[in-house]
């Protein structure tokens, strides 16, 4: 018995459609500029001194002793950000971002480009399929999918702007007046004090630092324990860095401390270590999916039981298209979705679902003690939360301005015969 359940009439632009008329992918001028712009899409490129860099903080690469003390001694940054925007026929123009810099803008301009310019931005779900589908030979995860991430974006800002609503209207609407957000930190008694519902901290030591190491690990669990008080949500970021018993130890000796969730501890591809760690597991909730991509990786996690929560990154899973569908494979399971990082986008996609409690807002002034943009001055207006609160304005599209004057933007890969 075939299937095949009828034909596929090609689309065609609705005759009032305004087309997109070009996708232009940038990166930053120089290196360097980036850090002065305060990370851009890539929250990892950071001057030295910053916390998120220049402190010790457990990773994939510290199992080797020259690359433990900083993330930039490997190049975590290494990168950097990708900025795509889409112009429609009438001027309109969609930002969205991502990270893959100059990798990622090859990718968008002389592969992807062909499957937006002359496209209905309507259409997010056909322009998104073949976006995916052609990529398929050396994309489905991590770079293909950033730079696809941020096409994606960039077609619903711009679609918002066109249709004069925000994103979160286009979604479906708003199940809550606003976002209540937790803090990822140096400095989890400063979030307490800014009025966050929580604060999550790196882990700084993994396997390979001994017993010393874990050691040293739960007097910082217990130090900001004792500094927020018995009730303030304090969890643990471990960066795929652990290995499964290392992580079931560190849950154990955690235990007095109250710990609501260790995020990330094995590597993502670990799906049965998850699996393991979650049963093994019972004191405190177990995250992942920083580092997942698509449907197909999120239900690898769900039908595995690997986590408690999921936290897919908008900017990097597959963009706003991709990351509804994860919101909605996880409702059927009960699982939450707390994204990673990702700011408005990420924003504007959980305000519209009932199971998106939460957002992440990174700390990233250089020493965790002020609020600023987690784009750094990529937007000019980028929301921020006022006392563990984030508002979203009326404004269309995800409603954020990029910072055009401000920034040293560059297009390596422009094509001859743009408009
Ligand atoms: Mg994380």
């Amino acid at each position: 018995m075939s299937l095949h359940l009828g034909p596929h009439p090609q689309v065609k632009p609705d005759p009032d459609a305004v087309l997109i008329r070009s996708v232009k992918a940038y990166t930053f001028e120089e290196s360097g500029d980036e850090e002065k712009a305060g990370g851009g899409a890539d929250c990892h490129r950071q001057s030295q001194g910053h916390w998120i860099v220049d402190s010790p903080i457990s990773n994939p690469m510290s199992v080797y002793e020259q690359y433990r003390d900083s993330r930039t001694s490997w190049g975590i940054g290494a990168l950097g950000s990708v900025i795509v925007e889409v112009e429609l026929e009438n001027g309109t123009i969609g930002v969205g971002i991502s990270i893959g810099g100059e990798a990622a803008c090859f990718c968008v301009e002389n592969h992807l480009s062909r499957f937006v310019e002359g496209q209905d931005p309507t259409n997010v779900e056909l322009i998104y399929d073949q976006m995916w589908r052609s990529t398929m030979n050396y994309g489905r995860k991590g770079l293909a999918i950033q730079a696809i991430s941020a096409v994606d974006l960039a077609i619903w800002d711009a679609l918002g702007k066109v249709k004069g609503v925000p994103v979160y209207e286009l979604l479906g609407g708003k199940t809550k007046h606003c976002m209540p957000c937790y803090a990822t930190t140096a400095r989890p008694d400063l979030a307490k004090e800014m009025g966050f519902w929580g604060a999550k901290f790196p882990l700084p030591y993994g396997p390979a630092s001994g017993e010393k190491g874990m050691r040293e690990n739960i007097d910082l669990v217990k130090k900001w324990r004792e500094a927020v008080g018995p009730d303030f949500p304090l969890m643990i970021d471990c960066y795929m860095s652990l290995t499964l018993p290392y992580a079931i130890e560190l849950a154990r000796k955690c235990e007095p401390y109250n710990v609501k969730w260790i995020e990330e501890c094995l590597p993502p591809d670990d799906y049965d270590g998850y699996s393991e760690l979650k049963k093994a597991v019972k004191t405190t909730l177990v995250t992942t999916g920083e580092h997942e991509y698509t449907r197909y990786g999120f239900r690898k996690l769900l039908e595995g039981k690997c986590a408690d929560v999921l936290q897919p990154d908008i900017t990097w899973c597959g963009g706003m298209t991709e990351a509804r569908r994860i919101v909605a494979l996880a409702s059927a399971y009960d699982v939450p979705i707390i994204p990673h990082g990702s700011s408005i986008y990420s924003y504007h996609l959980q305000i519209c679902f009932p199971n998106c409690p939460m957002a992440e807002f990174l700390v990233m002034s250089p020493k965790a003690d002020s609020i600023v943009s987690f784009f750094g001055n990529l937007f000019v207006d980028e929301p921020l939360p006022k006392d563990g609160f984030v508002e979203l304005s009326r404004k269309p599209g995800f409603g954020v301005t990029l910072n055009r004057e401000g920034l040293k933007m560059r297009r390596p890969y422009s094509r001859a015969d743009d408009l």
